[in-house]
């Protein structure tokens, strides 16, 4: 069983409540049609396991999930299409292009269109509409379960799904020689990337190269022994610089600890 599956599964069930018209009925195709949504989205993420983030594991909320995916890659949101063809000048597409396929996505458009009024459908009418005289339109509700439905439907038969193509640079960590592996923008920017090792916490900035190479900085410092008749030194990883830590110094042995500092300078206008 995968998410895609019981996605599948929740849109069948969802539409056999649809068909049933009876309108008591609908409040159980919302929920199903909530569900199946979730799973399209989780399905998704699964899709990026090597880049989304272990601590978001605890998060369900279909549109904080896609906010993340989309933080990976922007083009998570958009639906595509893929073609190959064979390079006859380095760098320049072929002329004869071949069409694969296209990809529908589930958009976070979708999603902030319909996942919170569907989850309206699963509770009582509040206290403002009952003051209103205000009852359910159930008119109403079948259309947009329909209108989702069909939404949902379209991305289940896409015939290329969860493609998370991209460019990507790649180095062992200095640290731990764990293969890093960073997906890095397609057009070339000037902020650079981030970048953390999953394996050690040891942490990279990527500076653009154009052409889509990136030099890997290590976000280390060295550091000199604060022993001055001491001359020896060591790498300190961003990481690991937090007050109170502390090392013992090779060369003399002495203890070294990280603390806050105070820097005094004098005011520069002249007392009278
Ligand atoms: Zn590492
Ligand atoms: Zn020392």
């Amino acid at each position: 069983m995968n998410f895609r599956n019981l996605a599948r599964k929740h849109l069948q069930a969802a539409k056999k409540q649809i068909d049933l018209h009876d309108d008591s009925n609908l409040r159980y195709a919302a929920l199903e049609l909530r569900m199946a949504m979730e799973a399209i989205v989780y399905d998704r993420a699964l899709s990026f396991k090597d880049e989304f983030p272990e601590k978001e594991y605890d998060t369900w909320q279909p549109k904080k999930i896609m906010t993340i995916l989309i933080e990976i890659e922007p083009t998570t949101d958009k639906d595509s299409s893929l073609s190959v063809g064979i390079e006859e000048l380095s760098g320049k597409p072929s002329q004869k292009m071949k069409h694969i396929g296209s990809e529908k996505v589930l958009s976070m458009k979708n999603l902030k269109d319909h996942y919170d009024r569907l989850g309206n459908y699963l509770h009582m009418i509040n206290l403002r509409s009952f003051h209103r005289n205000k009852s359910t339109n159930f008119e109403r509700m079948r259309g947009r379960c329909f209108e989702i439905f069909s939404i949902l439907d379209s991305v289940l038969a896409s015939p290329l799904f969860n493609c998370t193509l991209g460019t990507f640079s790649h180095i062992d960590c200095f640290e731990c020689d764990n293969p890093i592996r960073k997906r890095v923008p397609s057009m070339d920017n000037d902020l650079g990337v981030e970048v953390e090792c999953k394996n050690c916490k040891a942490s990279y900035n990527l500076e653009p190269q154009g052409n889509g190479n990136y030099l890997w900085h290590a976000n280390r410092q060295k550091i000199l022994c604060g022993n001055e008749s001491c001359k020896q030194s060591i790498n300190i990883w961003e990481r690991e610089v937090g007050l109170g830590k502390f090392w013992f110094c090779k060369s003399c042995g002495g203890k070294n600890t990280i603390t806050y500092g105070l820097v005094f300078e004098p005011s520069a206008k002249i007392p009278e």
